[in-house]
């Protein structure tokens, strides 16, 4: 999947630190300081970094370039074979935006979107899909209303099917004049395996969630897989009967580590380099 990145203009200049704060990462998480990961969980457990635990008059006041940017995961509801939850992708983009607020104290976390376009993985229990031209809407109409609360916004997408929707919504809003950052993983960072509920996806779970992984239940999908035009064509359920593309062998919860940690640095590396110093915008015009 190729990263569409939308420009949140601002000034170049050095963008301050972190937060400093050293929290542990998760319950039951031996992760320690040297990890990388202090944090992850941070907006997680912190109300204050968290849209939906907030009032509106906590977040009035500040002039425009003092708005926070507002992180937005867009996730699904659909199979993700015998041993993976139905909201894998949404408990990945959710806890990426989440560290994401637990680098830059500029970020604010609004809940995630739990549906997407998910048509390919129709007739398996457990999807649930909006479709691309109502997710496009969808993201349109959540963009458009933060406007008195974000001075951009930063779409986390978890979920490849949602590509097309969120880069119709994402160009749109642009010509709008709005400040949107769309990102999601890339190549390059996404690990070595398994296009749908494969190692990659089984690693984050593991990592993220583990309680929520059927390890015993974990199976290979079709070998080799099916080509992305025929899955287009005939559907997932067609070509593999147990819903899983690629092979979840060889996952495990320090793999998931890693490849978190990856895509958490391209995430955060992405928004610095589009809005590098939130509080230096002065006067610049939207769009
Ligand atoms: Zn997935």
């Amino acid at each position: 999947m190729r990263a569409v990145r939308r420009e949140i203009r601002g000034p170049a200049a050095p963008r301050s630190e972190s937060t400093g704060r050293t929290r542990a990462t998760r319950a039951g998480s031996p992760a320690g300081p040297a990890d990388g990961l202090d944090g992850v969980m941070d907006a997680e457990a912190d109300g204050e970094r968290r849209l939906d635990r907030l009032t509106w008059p906590e977040l009035a006041g500040p002039a425009r370039e003092a708005l926070p940017l507002v992180a937005l995961p867009l996730g699904s509801t659909e199979q993700h074979g015998p041993h993976l939850p139905a909201g894998t992708d949404t408990i990945v983009a959710a806890a990426l935006a989440a560290a994401l607020a637990a680098h830059r104290p500029d970020v604010l976390v609004a809940p995630a979107l739990a549906y997407g376009a998910s048509g390919e993985h129709a007739g398996f229990p457990a999807t649930m899909s909006l479709g691309t031209a109502v997710l496009e809407l969808a993201v349109v109409e959540l963009v458009r209303s933060l406007d008195a609360t974000a001075r951009g916004i930063v779409l986390v997408n978890g979920h490849g099917g949602n590509a097309v929707a969120v880069g119709r919504a994402a160009r749109l809003l642009a010509a709008e004049g709005r400040r949107v950052l769309v990102w999601a993983p890339r190549p390059s960072t996404a690990g070595r395996g398994g296009q749908h509920a494969g190692r990659d996806e089984t690693s984050l779970m593991l990592h993220l969630a583990p309680g929520l992984v059927r390890s015993g239940a974990a199976a290979a999908g079709p070998s080799p897989p099916p080509t992305v035009a025929e899955l287009v064509r005939h559907g997932v359920r067609a070509l593999s009967p147990n819903g899983v593309l690629g092979d979840p062998a060889g996952a495990s919860a320090a793999e998931g580590e890693r490849l978190f940690t990856d895509l958490r640095n391209d995430l955060v590396a992405a928004v610095a380099a589009r809005d590098p110093a939130p509080t230096a915008y002065e006067g610049e015009p939207d769009g």
